[in-house]
């Protein structure tokens, strides 16, 4: 049944591709973005779609519309965005999802919380389940967004018990795909551009760090797979379970690239989690979910967009990181 659905967040990377799946779906669509990491190009496709409305909209403020249904995305997810101004980054998270579930509440709508691997830390069990309570830093740099998400889960679950709230609660893995920035600042949109400019490679630390990379395409069944699911709050882990150090990928993207890149090593960044894989029993079991896409493959689909991306006149116009951050409304 067609069904009306607001979407935070809804103009970045992954909520561009919800955005386009759910309007797919036969559904309407408001996407509500205050375009801080977000783009008008990654929904510009959409706009003369009459189920499709976007709204400049900061989730940290109360929100009203009418839905039946609320994908909550609304957060930086780079390290080098969520850090730049830490304390927004957490407002987003926390205030962000009181807004939501607010809203929730009073619609009686299904609510979805794009949670993260993040909420394990550094983890000290590998694989990570969803039992696990993880072993995270309360004060390091990464803390704003994991730290935020963590206690943005606890209000999804206190929305739950004292109020009813019907809500879906999705731990992402690191995921890639077209539409990440050039300039995103997260391991996969970096070596591949850097390859393609010719640029150096660079890994942080040894890069025998791992971690395991979904592509987009099948991130998204599973957040819907999620949302229809009745009688199952989650929390659920969506990733892909192939494992690879970083200098593994780098490896890998330079020998499909080509080019004269080298790869350099650059010091670690605090906190940097050592490990990462999820283990997806329960995704497969409650939700018959699993990922199909090969890192190979989703690496080509990638390449080949940032490919078409560089050559094209954005490449000519680069959005420098810092300027139009900079230029955001912080409170
Ligand atoms: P992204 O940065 O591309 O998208 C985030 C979107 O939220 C952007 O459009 C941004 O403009 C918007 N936004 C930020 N602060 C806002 C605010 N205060 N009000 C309104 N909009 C705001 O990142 P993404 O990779 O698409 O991530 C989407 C969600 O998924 C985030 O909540 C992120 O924490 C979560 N997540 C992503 C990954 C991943 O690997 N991509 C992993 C774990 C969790
Ligand atoms: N990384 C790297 N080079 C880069 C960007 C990231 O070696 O240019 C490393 C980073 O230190 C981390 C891993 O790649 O160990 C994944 O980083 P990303 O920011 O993509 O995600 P997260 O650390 O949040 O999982």
């Amino acid at each position: 049944m067609k069904k009306r659905i607001l979407i935070t967040g809804g103009a970045g990377f992954l909520g561009s591709h919800l955005c386009e799946r759910l309007l797919a779906e036969e559904n309407e669509v408001i996407c509500a973005d205050n375009l801080f990491t977000g783009r008008k190009q990654n929904i510009a496709h959409l706009m003369s779609n009459p189920n499709f409305e976007f709204i400049r909209h900061d989730i940290t403020d109360p929100i009203h519309v009418e839905v039946d249904q609320i994908y909550n995305l609304a957060c930086p997810a780079s390290p080098p965005h969520y850090q730049h101004n830490a304390i927004k980054t957490i407002k987003t998270s926390v205030m962000g999802a009181i807004n939501v579930l607010g809203l929730a509440r009073r619609l009686q709508a299904r609510v979805f919380q794009a949670s993260t691997s993040e909420i394990y830390g550094d983890p000290e069990v590998h694989p990570q389940p969803e039992t696990y309570w993880g072993h995270v830093n309360t004060i390091g740099p990464r803390s704003c967004y994991d730290e935020g998400k963590r206690v943005a889960e606890t209000l999804f679950f206190d929305y739950h018990r004292q109020n009813g709230v019907d809500i879906r609660v999705v731990r992402i893995f690191n995921t890639y795909g077209p539409r990440m920035l050039p300039d995103d600042g997260r391991v996969v949109s970096n070596f591949i551009v850097q390859a393609l400019k010719g640029n150096d490679i660079t890994i942080y630390g040894d890069g025998t760090q791992t971690r395991s990379f979904c592509f987009v395409d099948d991130l998204i069944s599973g957040f819907i797979k999620l949302m229809e699911t009745d009688n199952f709050t989650g929390p659920v882990n969506i990733g892909n379970p192939g494992e690879f150090t970083i200098l593994e990928l780098a490896e890998l993207v330079l020998a499909k690239v080509g080019g004269k890149s080298k790869i350099v090593f650059r010091p670690l960044p605090a906190d940097d989690p050592k490990q990462r894989q999820p283990d997806i029993t329960l995704a497969k079991t409650r939700l018959g979910w699993e990922p199909k896409i090969p890192l190979s493959e989703g690496l080509d689909r990638t390449i080949a967009y940032f490919a078409q991306l560089l050559a094209g006149p954005e490449a000519k116009q680069p959005r420098p990181m810092k300027a139009p951050l900079k230029k955001v409304t912080f409170n």
